[in-house]
């Protein structure tokens, strides 16, 4: 198999798509320290939990010891509708780069709600409907993961309640539009129909809402309404665990054809799609079996991983979920307004920042301005036209394959390619009118995030 002639795109017949997520958590020697509870700064229960959390994800939010967790029939039966999706060997990037490295990209894009977003979406909507609840409520900024949500409870039947940022939901009003073509009601944030809403619009009449504010007011929705629970699109270890069919299905694409990656690269924004596509290679690291180089990537004007505290911190700016030990900018660090690239939470994974303080993950920040010209570079010989998200990836990918034409090596380049960026052209828009800046928080700036942090012994900045 070694001369066999490596596709453009890589497939997978739908019987070898995943039948187990795996939980990396299980190879892992320091486990991510367990989520506390902000009022007795003691680790969360089931008990706990499970008012805010469907039970199954509270079961694998605290699991982590079973390596291997069964991905349910019916919901095999949804990713097949988009999955497997396709391994794609970038030879016309390559030959553009006149480079000797190879690279490769998973891309999660081919779905309508345009990114892989929806591999966790349909198991939480899954669990939702198993344990007989009526519905779920949640957040969206920009409207990724409050589509993929309206179109796992759909699929489920499922009421389904986004909070979505006024600003947004008035500028942005295609992704809301898909949301109400699949059922969800979208509600622009801060709003009448909760009391921190009210209370947000006495205190700040005319505000444009802010993602912090939308959590909140999607956790009251939640526990205020029988049968209802939230549910969060990133972050958690349960969404990890859901995002690692992107890595299972890599690996077994890859194992195909016998190619070995060197390196593989994803763009962090709470660690999801990363820590889904690296686990199972990172498992072979953990185990002693194998070595590879791992690179998440973040904008500088958002650098948890680069520049934040690995401490206890708050996941939501609403300050009303439990503390995650992970790295952070503080909860109430406000990336610049001019960053148009998605990536902007404060946190990260607690088990990827477990794995980044270990010194298994590296971390590199990059500047708006160049990933937009990676992306534009991107769309233009590989046809797709890149969410910029996702093509802080391709620009730290493009930045790899660079310096193996100097020195000539021939590495092997994996990259996830999370989604489209259909619905991101006045991203675009600015970008080619010369109309986008680089920000750079100073220390100064960051500080005010740090000062924010909650302080307990133990929890010293
Ligand atoms: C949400 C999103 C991300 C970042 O989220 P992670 O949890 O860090 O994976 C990346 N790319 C796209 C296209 C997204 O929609």
């Amino acid at each position: 198999m070694a001369n066999k002639e490596i596709p453009y795109k890589i497939y997978l017949e739908e019987s070898e798509m995943p039948k187990q997520w795996y939980n990396v958590r299980a190879d892992m020697k320091n486990k991510p320290a367990p989520l506390l509870n902000p009022g007795t700064l003691q680790p969360m229960t089931f008990e706990e939990l499970r008012h805010v959390f469907c039970d199954e994800l509270v079961k694998q939010e605290l699991n982590d010891t079973d390596a291997y967790i069964d991905i349910p029939d019916e919901i095999r039966k949804f990713y097949k509708m988009y999955r497997p999706s396709p391994l794609v060997r970038a030879y016309c990037l390559e030959e553009k780069l006149q480079t000797p490295a190879k690279i490769y990209y998973k891309f999660e894009g081919n779905n309508t709600s345009g990114s892989h977003k929806l591999n966790s979406a349909i198991a939480q909507a899954y669990y939702a409907k198993q344990q007989g609840l009526k519905g779920v409520t949640t957040e969206t900024g920009a409207g990724q993961w409050g589509t993929a949500l309206s179109m796992a409870c759909s699929y489920f039947d499922l009421d389904c309640q986004v909070y979505m940022v006024k600003v947004s939901y008035e500028q942005k009003p295609f992704r809301r539009e898909v949301m109400r073509t699949y059922g969800a009601k979208v509600t622009p944030s801060p709003s009448e129909f909760t009391e921190v809403g009210k209370k947000i619009l006495r205190e700040h009449p005319g505000t444009t809402g802010s993602l912090g504010c939308a959590i909140s007011e999607a956790v009251e929705a939640a526990t205020n309404q029988e049968g209802y629970r939230y549910v969060l699109g990133s972050v958690l270890s349960q969404v990890l665990l859901h995002q690692t069919v992107i890595g299972l299905e890599t690996k077994a694409a890859l194992d195909k054809y016998d190619i070995v990656p060197d390196v593989i690269i994803g763009c962090a924004g709470g660690g999801s799609n990363l820590g889904g596509l690296i686990s199972p290679f990172m498992g072979e690291v953990l185990r002693g079996e194998k070595n590879y180089q791992f690179i998440a990537v973040e904008p500088a004007s958002c650098p948890s991983l680069t520049r934040g505290k690995f401490v206890y911190d708050f996941c939501d700016t609403g300050k009303v979920c439990p503390l995650s030990k992970m790295y952070t900018l503080g909860s109430g660090f406000i990336p610049s307004a001019n960053h148009a690239g998605g990536l902007r939470y404060h946190g990260m994974s607690s088990i990827l920042s477990q794995l980044y303080d270990d010194g298994f993950i590296e971390a590199r920040s990059v500047e708006q301005t160049a990933v937009f010209q990676a992306a534009e570079q991107f769309a233009r010989v590989e046809g797709i036209l890149p969410a910029p998200e996702s093509s802080h990836a391709i620009r730290v990918a493009i930045d790899e394959a660079m310096k193996c034409k100097e020195t000539g090596e021939e590495k092997t380049i994996v990259f996830g390619l999370t989604g489209t960026g259909y619905f991101d052209m006045v991203a675009y828009e600015k970008f080619h009118n010369g109309e986008m800046s680089d920000y750079i928080p100073s220390d100064a700036d960051l500080q005010a995030g740090f000062d924010g942090i909650p302080k307990f012994p133990g929890n010293e900045i």
